[in-house]
């Protein structure tokens, strides 16, 4: 497993548990259709996902970084990153 690549539950928050779906926010952002920033509402973390079906092409690490307007949105929220990336962004 690579640093942006997590297999967990769709329908459970990995950092308090959370399982009620309406607790569990996704976003979307038009300009990146292939990420998704996936929030709590109970302990307000937040991971970002890559959909490798969209785009086979995605590269995490990269995809980090070209998203990082997606970490913006989300600290404009009050969410907290669970996982830092490599450039501890
Ligand atoms: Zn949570």
């Amino acid at each position: 497993m690579c640093s942006t690549e997590w297999s967990f539950g769709r329908i459970l928050c990995p950092a308090c548990g959370e399982e009620t779906v309406e607790k569990l926010a996704i976003y979307m952002a038009n300009q990146f259709d292939h990420v998704r920033v996936e929030a709590c509402e109970t302990c307000h973390y937040y991971i970002k996902t890559v959909d490798l079906t969209k785009n086979g092409l995605a590269v995490p690490v990269v995809d980090e970084l070209a998203t990082i307007p997606l970490n913006l949105w989300a600290q404009e929220h009050q969410y907290v990153k669970l996982q830092a990336n490599l450039l501890g962004l």
